[in-house]
């Protein structure tokens, strides 16, 4: 027998098949859709089986084995293969990319695999005759007969904590031996399941979804209307027609709450998937899955691709979220794999959001997708009164950070003993270091970019690329201790605030608290808890928490992320604004919100202040007609980038000619200009947007251009197809 195989060809991650003998041994085992190793160039690399033949055609050169399988347990599925071949044709990667993007980091790894297999030993009885006479025999031996005594009485115990000497010689003697297990790392119990009982409102949404064929719906339903339970209900409901769901969540801050109400609700018949699980954990979670030993799949982006077979129904909770779309190659978002999973299955795809993304609600506008709505808060839950803050006027008054509002209103939560939020949109301490006699201002030496101080680690970090230097408090240039801090970052909002309120239990909530193991759910268990007073944090905590004591909501600098230069900052703006004002007064307490803004007049805010998703919708839709953006054009992100500026410049200009003799008249091509960030990582980057509505031609342009850049040494292209961000 035969095997066609890819294999990563080169330094480009071209795909290349090339058939390959199965060894006898293996003829049994080997299918297609596994990864395996196989000899290439006196090498030893990985491959993906996509077909298995048992003749072929007399050939002259000739055939190499396959060298072993990697995991006899990791196998795609046909649908995975054909959804593998979708994702490298909509962001033109590799077959072999896509694939390897949809099998779990842990698997990845390419030379020596590690066995995260986690078996647990047991002790039990071999021959019982034996036991009673060895009992009788050699009583001083107390430490192992009381371990004989228990494993009689128990039938059998964990090996765990029992040292090898206290039962070597009962090994030896074949009275008792060691089983092993295998064990997962996360076990749930199946008490008390509960699935609330729907409102009226909820159960008329719910019972629009139809399971009988394939359909997006978009569930658009204002924050703290209940979304979570309508999933909930509809996944119950996939079950009893003998189905499985996929649940994706945005972040895994969120992933831990939900994923808790998912285990309240099913049990052990869910699995969870998100980047802050250890490898063992996510290897156990995916062999669950392709066992089928659960029916449900809670997790991040990358679970879209998880191998439940005979899928229900797929679900994609706060779909506008950036963190659906992956921001390096293959730049894929995960609502396009739904999508195809969809129709794959011919089953309801749901979208649910309080700010759907313009895409998708014009898309239910147009009756693509079919529009569900939720327009009432659960119980008797009113949405939030929202005061804005014009910190012009606060700055006259040498409020620099905190509002002569928002001070009163944080005592005043305080002592009614409510809990209150704090939204700052950046990390760090000062994101912004001078010195004031040179004027020197600290940089990466990589990115264009100021570096932003850390004072927990004493570093001076750049956000983009990762670069770190310790501060010595002297300017590099002039050497004089004259240095400046400027901008406020998480880190400085937490001091400050224990300095102007000090009986206020502050915990704070950003990328770097939260990088070790189990800190979100630390975090956001300890609030919940009321173990603390007061959560302040990055845009981490803005979504899809739910806790009943929170009536105040405060965001320090609405701006931040206003003032991007990116078509998407206005619909990012609301959707931070209106979701993380959502968290307050979600139960019976009523909500009260304040926003600290400069631009107390922009439409972004006022649509915030009235909670009006339909007002900001019909204003931003006007503009992205206007300057012809998505919804109303397609848009193809091309980064060329190098490490020498003037090559760099050459060939963005030769890639515009290049398109601009190969498309058709509608579609706009503009640029190049530098990106955003135009030195990034020591090199260069140039810029290519194009905008069009319909043009055949386009993508095999895009395959033409990206094989001409195969060839070019100083240079390479990156496409980003329909970006978030540009
Ligand atoms: P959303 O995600 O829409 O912002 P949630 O799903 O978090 O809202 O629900 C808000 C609150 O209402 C939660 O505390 C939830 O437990 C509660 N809730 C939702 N639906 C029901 C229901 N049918 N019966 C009782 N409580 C509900
Ligand atoms: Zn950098």
């Amino acid at each position: 027998m035969f095997a066609s195989i890819i294999i990563e060809y080169n330094a480009q991650k071209l795909d290349k098949t090339f058939t390959y003998k199965i060894p006898t041994e293996l003829e049994q085992k080997i299918k297609i859709g596994m990864k395996v190793y196989v000899p290439f160039r006196n090498q030893k690399i990985i491959g993906f089986v996509i077909d298995i033949m048992k003749n072929i055609e007399n050939q002259d050169y000739e055939i190499k084995e396959v060298i072993k399988i990697e995991d006899e347990k990791l196998v795609l599925n046909t649908e995975l293969m054909e959804v593998g071949k979708y994702l490298s044709e909509i962001t033109m990667c590799s077959l072999i990319t896509a694939y390897q993007t949809m099998l779990p980091n842990s698997l990845k790894i390419k030379k020596q695999k590690h066995n995260y297999e986690l078996l647990e030993e047991y002790l039990s009885i071999k021959d019982l005759n034996k036991a009673k006479e060895y009992i009788k025999l050699y009583k001083k031996r107390t430490k192992q007969i009381e371990i004989l005594n228990e494993i009689i009485k128990k039938g059998r115990i964990s090996k765990k904590g029992i040292s090898s000497t206290n039962i070597k010689q009962l090994i030896e003697n074949n009275i008792i031996k060691i089983e092993q297990e295998k064990k997962y790392r996360i076990n749930v119990e199946n008490n008390n399941l509960v699935i609330k009982k729907l409102t009226d409102e909820q159960k008329s949404a719910y019972e629009k979804v139809n399971f009988s064929n394939y359909k997006t719906y978009l569930l658009y339903g204002i924050t703290g209307s209940g979304k979570t339970e309508v999933y909930i209900n509809l996944i119950k409901r996939s079950l009893e027609l003998g189905k499985t769901a996929i649940m994706l969540v945005p972040e895994i801050g969120l992933t831990t709450q939900i994923a808790k109400r998912f285990y309240e609700a099913f049990g052990s018949n869910v699995a969870i998937l998100h980047s802050s699980l250890s490898s063992g954990e996510r290897y156990d979670e995916y062999i669950k899955i392709m066992n089928g030993e659960v029916k449900i799949v809670v997790g991040t982006r990358s679970a879209i691709f998880a191998p439940l077979k005979n899928l229900g129904i797929i679900i994609i909770d706060e779909e506008d979220s950036p963190s659906y779309k992956q921001d390096n190659n293959p730049r894929y978002h995960a609502r396009d794999i739904a999508i195809f999973r969809g129709k794959y299955n011919n089953i309801p795809v749901l979208l649910g959001s309080a700010t759907p993304s313009l895409e998708s609600k014009a898309r239910a506008d147009k009756s693509v997708y079919q529009l569900l709505k939720l327009d009432k808060r659960v119980g008797n839950a009113k949405l939030p009164i929202i005061h804005i803050v014009d910190m012009e006027k606060e700055i006259k008054k040498k409020n620099t950070i905190f509002s002569d509002l928002l001070k009163e209103k944080i005592w005043e939560k305080i002592n009614k003993k409510e809990q209150i939020i704090l939204l700052l949109n950046r990390r760090g301490f000062s994101t912004f270091i001078t010195c004031s006699n040179c004027g020197y201002v600290y940089k990466c030496p990589n990115c264009d970019i100021t570096l932003t101080y850390h004072k927990s680690s004493n570093n001076l970090i750049c956000h983009y690329c990762g670069y770190q230097k310790r501060k010595d408090g002297k300017c590099p240039i002039c050497h004089e201790e004259s240095l400046n801090y400027y901008g406020l970052g998480t880190e400085k909002l937490e001091e400050k605030i224990r300095e102007l309120f000090p009986s206020i239990r502050v915990i704070r909530m950003d990328q770097d608290t939260t990088r070790n193991k189990g800190m979100h759910e630390k975090i956001i268990n300890d609030f919940k808890n009321e173990k603390y007073d007061l959560l302040l944090g990055t845009q981490m905590i803005s979504k899809g928490l739910d806790f009943e004591k929170v009536s105040l909501v405060g965001v320090l600098n609405a701006d931040t992320s206003l003032n991007m230069p990116d078509f998407k900052s206005s619909e990012n703006s609301f959707s931070l604004l209106n979701q993380v004002a959502g968290r307050a007064g979600r139960s019976k307490i009523l909500g009260e919100v304040v926003i600290q803004t400069y631009n107390p007049d922009n439409y972004v805010i006022k649509c915030v202040q009235n909670n009006s998703y339909d007002n900001f919708y019909l204003h931003e839709m006007q503009f992205r007609k206007r300057l012809k953006y998505p919804p109303y054009y397609y848009l193809i992100s091309l980064k060329i980038i190098g490490k020498d500026y003037d090559k760099t410049i050459e060939y963005a200009k030769k890639t515009k000619r290049f398109l601009e003799s190969n498309i058709n008249k509608e579609t706009i091509v503009l640029g190049p200009t530098t990106a955003a960030v135009f030195r990034y990582n020591n090199e260069f980057r140039m810029q290519i947007i194009i905008k069009y509505k319909k043009d055949n031609e386009l993508m095999n342009t895009l395959k033409n251009l990206k094989n001409i850049f195969i060839n070019i040494n100083e240079c390479y292209l990156e496409i980003d197809f329909n970006p978030i961000k540009v």
